[in-house]
């Protein structure tokens, strides 16, 4: 099936926020939230009024698109937040922001999670020495992740860690430019996650 070129836009342009989903067009001034901040459609100009449901509904669907991940996964994810003995909304944000891929984006090895995701995938990344494909893994304090010594000649990474190296890397992360590589310090806090959510609604949501 086509794909709609500027799905990924209409994502950030529904939600109304810029949710980093194409890689350096995000910050550029080609961004479609500078151009047009308003919902994708015909009558996309138009405010609504949401109702309580709406919105803590949308609070959860940008954070899915936000990390890439199904309703399926955000669900589990839920759920083992729910069972810690942090704030649910905030341990959410914690596991979400642990996801390898994550890293990976966070650490300026990749240009959009998405990307991430699939250098990951096609094993291009090792895990404290071992090479690991998933995308989903979580990573703990202390792993060190790393561009596999045969993939650090590889184009995409290269043009990434070049197009990203003035990216913030956050304080829970130590990044290594050199080795290619990056240690996680600690797992990230709540002020550590710059996506403007009110993670509170999603629990709401998930608690009816
Ligand atoms: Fe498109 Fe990225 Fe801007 Fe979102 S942040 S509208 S994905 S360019």
């Amino acid at each position: 099936m086509a794909r709609y070129k500027d799905e990924q836009c209409r994502i950030c342009r529904r939600e109304g926020q810029k949710l980093f989903l194409k890689g350096t067009r995000c910050y550029s001034d080609k961004c479609s939230i500078s151009r047009r901040n308003y919902a994708p459609g015909q009558n996309g100009q138009k405010k609504k009024k949401l109702s309580e449901y709406g919105t803590q509904l949308r609070e959860k669907q940008k954070t899915k698109a936000f990390y890439g991940v199904s309703e399926k996964q955000f669900r589990k994810y839920f759920d083992m937040a729910s069972k810690s003995k942090g704030k649910t909304g905030e341990v959410l944000l914690q596991i979400l922001e642990s996801r390898l891929d994550n890293v990976v984006y966070r650490l300026g090895l990749a240009s959009s999670r998405a990307q991430a995701r699939m250098q990951v995938t096609h094993g291009a990344f090792e895990v404290n020495g071992q090479k690991l494909d998933i995308p989903s893994y979580l990573v703990k304090a202390g792993d060190v992740i790393a561009v596999r010594e045969i993939r650090k000649d590889n184009g995409t990474i290269k043009l990434s860690v070049e197009e990203n190296a003035s990216r913030p890397v956050p304080a829970w992360l130590e990044k290594d430019t050199e080795k290619l590589s990056g240690k996680v310090v600690t797992l990230a806090s709540r002020e550590d996650v710059d996506l403007p959510v009110e993670e509170h609604l999603i629990v709401e949501l998930y608690s009816k």
